[in-house]
């Protein structure tokens, strides 16, 4: 929802992505103007559950405030779980004293620890979460389907399960008894299947530990704030420029590379966009409201970025 780095521009807002996975609406980053990006995206905010923040610049994190309070005026009730570094407590907390309002459902603030976690799990997908380097601490967070395995129903019917109920236990993992003869679960389920991934970058320097991090995910989303011949510039500033960006989705031989936080210097992103792909050919740079859908085996549909529209 919003592709702009530090300044904003007329066609590019401020970091925001918005994930629809299973029945969960999830943003990872919410810069200024975000609520209103994510109207224009035709997400309920409502519908939000929780908010992963990368790193607590202002680019990413000042649309909060207003997603906050507008969620309290819509009588949400519901509790709505922010996930950040260090310090996010503590933002929280002032936007919470900001604009005389009252605030009618519960914040509940998660604030990360460690280099490399999991920080959220449930039956069909996970988040986690890796420290990379920045001018201040910024995550980058790993989206992972859970593939649940498939259940071999004739084996089943085979080893005496009625079909029924008893189905659905062993599918969820648990033994049954059946004419006295416990059947376990792995007996009549599928190997493992492995599900899609994504990984966002935030603000970063290009970092090694990104190559493992985005190791043979669906979608790596790095920011690529300069062209190359800002190099030193974006390293100073804790930037990634175009190429490395590439470098980084080569040698983790990600099947789709997408680059975001483009500096308001640059009125185009043709320039690194076409950097890029001399080094990864699979990488389009992001323009705000562009939509991808990301299934295992297919390539990834992009739709909706102004570059790519006929
Ligand atoms: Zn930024
Ligand atoms: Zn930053």
């Amino acid at each position: 929802m919003g592709t702009a780095s530090a300044i904003p521009t007329k066609t590019r807002n401020h970091a925001s992505i918005v994930l629809k996975i299973y029945d969960r609406t999830v943003l990872f980053d919410c810069g200024e103007g975000t609520q209103k990006q994510i109207m224009e995206a035709q997400v309920s905010p409502m519908k939000i559950d929780d908010i992963y923040i990368t790193h607590l610049h202002g680019d990413h994190i000042l649309g909060l405030p207003g997603i906050i309070q507008s969620l309290a005026f819509r009588g949400r009730t519901r509790p709505l779980n922010i996930y950040g570094p260090q310090g996010i407590s503590e933002l929280i907390t002032h936007i919470k004293n900001l604009g005389y309002y009252t605030i009618s459902y519960e914040l509940m603030v998660h604030e990360i620890e460690g280099d490399d976690v999991v920080i959220y799990q449930q039956n069909n997908f996970l988040i986690r979460a890796m420290k990379m380097k920045h001018t201040i601490t910024n995550y980058a967070y790993k989206i992972e389907e859970i593939k649940q395995p498939k259940f071999l129903r004739d084996k089943a019917i085979e080893l005496g399960v009625p079909p029924g109920p008893l189905f659905g236990k062993l599918q969820d993992g648990n033994p049954v008894i059946i004419d006295g003869h416990e059947i376990l679960p792995e007996q009549v389920l599928g190997p493992p299947r492995s599900g899609v991934k994504l990984v966002y970058s935030g603000d970063t320097i290009p970092q090694e530990n990104m190559i493992y991090f985005a190791k043979d995910v669906n979608v790596l989303i790095h920011e690529a704030t300069f062209s190359n011949e800002y190099k030193e510039k974006a390293i100073e500033n804790g930037h990634t420029i175009a190429e490395d960006a590439a470098l980084i989705a080569k040698n983790a031989n990600v099947q789709q590379l997408i680059l975001t936080h483009l500096s308001n210097r640059y009125t185009s992103s043709e320039t690194l966009e076409k950097e890029a792909k001399a080094i990864f050919e699979n990488t389009v740079y992001a323009e705000d409201m562009m939509t991808i859908i990301v299934e295992n085996n297919k390539p990834v549909k992009i739709i909706n970025n102004m570059n790519n529209q006929v």
